[in-house]
């Protein structure tokens, strides 16, 4: 008989652990609170402008994720990013400044002070951090490139992921290639390039490539969807899951009444710290209790249409990340929605997407819709020469946004694999274990999924 999955949360790291189990033979019932399953994606078009609730994009990382989104039947589907789109900026002294992406580029760039670009060559010199230890973005970055590094590279590259602050952010955990590559090769100028000849040498290179679809990323998740119809249920609410005889009885309700049935695991694919209010049996909800020291960075994205004739910057790039010490600017950062996929602003217009909150500014979380408008229409003003107002405008609110893997995180994660040693038939996934990208959700979805068949 076909094993029975029950999985809790229905994001893109549950949904694609779903099909995948679904597709090996396996019984599955996916358990959603909300009236909708997707998680933080979603798509919303309005007059020829189109805004994405979460991510905007998927930073394919791997063959595997590639493969999954082939299998999909989305091939035709998929938007790749514009040649433009490789530009990004930072912002230096209140104006946005191009980050250099070659050596060349580097030596003319007004991003870093002469002394600052010193500083980065010495990185080869410098020794690699004691392998046990765990220092964060900040203190790894200034050890081995100096301050100007920390503030104009890593502080507004961290804030453009996590939404995080490098003071609380493990290097180890938040962003392993640099770690690796200082532990590995001693230095990670020198390492990065000896990495992608062995890489190469192997046969096992893959470039990332930066997509979407031509509907926007919900057509992923919909797509998911699609074949999971009899396994989703909806606005649904656990009542009560225990362990008996090898097996767990789960019990919940949603608007069609109640349901209850025996599964042989459960996974656990919700946001951390939502995970305290399901109701386990008593010793599992105990264990379970680490989750907790996962914090979340709230995070509001606003996206906006403009009239291209009432923005003096081409938005010739990416978008533009906003350092910590450039005091003049609230937002983190603002996205070139339009520059980067194609279909998202109608002709001569622009669609932009600032993102507020973070770690560094918790607190713009509570402001109101209309004093958030305002403070971005004001960093605008200063980055990108905005002139008029918005003829399209969509706000969403993430309390949970993005989990941080903070310095001693990884005693979290031993804990985590210390509970499903204990519990094996209990599984947890998602953003806050494994990668917060949108890449790494499916593909540790996937994984889970090979797993649970083994
Ligand atoms: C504003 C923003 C921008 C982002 N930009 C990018 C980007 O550009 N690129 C990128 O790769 N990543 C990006 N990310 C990160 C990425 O989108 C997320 O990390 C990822 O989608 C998380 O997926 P998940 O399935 O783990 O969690 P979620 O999407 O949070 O899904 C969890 C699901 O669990 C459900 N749930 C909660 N409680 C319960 C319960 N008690 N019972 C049942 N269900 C429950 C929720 O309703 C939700 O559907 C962004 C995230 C945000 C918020």
């Amino acid at each position: 008989m076909a094993k029975k999955i029950l999985i809790i949360g229905g994001g893109i790291s549950g949904l694609c652990a779903a099909h995948e189990l679904k597709r090996r033979g396996f019984e599955v019932v996916l358990l959603e609170a909300k009236s909708r399953a997707g998680g933080v994606i979603n798509t919303f078009n309005e007059s020829g402008f189109r805004a994405e609730s979460g991510s905007n994009s998927v930073m394919v990382q791997s063959q595997k994720t590639l493969d999954f989104i082939e299998s999909l039947g989305l091939n035709g589907r998929i938007a790749n990013s514009s040649a433009v789109s490789k530009k990004r900026f930072f912002v230096k002294n209140g104006k946005i400044c191009e980050v250099p992406m070659s050596p060349l580029k580097m030596i003319f760039s007004p991003l870093f002070s002469f002394a600052g670009k010193f500083r980065l060559l010495k990185e080869m010199r410098v020794p690699k951090h004691d392998p046990d230890s765990d220092p964060s973005v900040a203190q790894f970055t200034i050890d081995r490139l100096g301050k100007e590094a920390l503030d104009y590279g890593m502080n507004p590259f961290m804030a453009g992921i996590y939404g995080g602050d490098p003071e609380k952010l493990s290097m180890k955990y938040a962003f392993p290639p640099f770690w690796n590559l200082e532990q590995k090769y001693g230095s990670i100028i020198k390492g990065a390039s000896a990495a992608r000849k062995e890489k190469k040498a192997a046969g096992n290179f893959f470039k990332p490539v930066m997509i979407s679809f031509k509907n926007g990323l919900v057509e992923l998740v919909d797509k998911i969807k699609e074949g999971l119809k009899n396994e989703i249920i909806l606005n649904a609410k656990l009542v009560s899951v225990d362990y008996d005889m090898g097996s767990w009885q789960a019990c919940w309700t949603n608007e069609s009444g109640d349901g209850c049935d025996i599964f042989d695991e459960i996974i656990l694919a919700l946001p951390a710290p939502e995970i305290k209010n399901l109701p386990l049996a008593g010793t599992l909800s105990a264990r379970l209790g680490i989750l907790d020291k996962i914090e979340y960075a709230p995070v509001v994205s606003l996206t906006m249409g403009f009239k291209k004739s009432d923005i003096s910057h081409p938005l010739d790039g990416f978008g533009a990340l906003v350092p910590e010490v450039e005091k003049k600017y609230r937002i983190l950062g603002a996205l070139f929605v339009s520059s980067v996929f194609e279909g998202r602003a109608p002709a001569d217009c622009a669609t932009i997407t600032c993102y507020i909150g973070g770690m560094r500014y918790p607190e713009l979380f509570e402001k109101s819709d209309a004093e958030l408008e305002e403070l971005a229409l004001e960093d605008l003003k200063g980055l990108v020469g905005l002139k008029g107002s918005p003829m399209f405008k969509r706000i969403f609110r993430w309390k949970n946004a993005i989990a941080q893997y903070n310095v001693g995180y990884g005693d979290i994660l031993e804990e985590i694999g210390e509970i499903e040693k204990d519990f094996p038939t209990v599984k947890l996934l998602g953003a806050y274990r494994g990668g917060v990208g949108v890449s790494s959700c499916i593909e540790n979805g996937l994984v889970l999924a090979d797993k649970i068949r083994q």
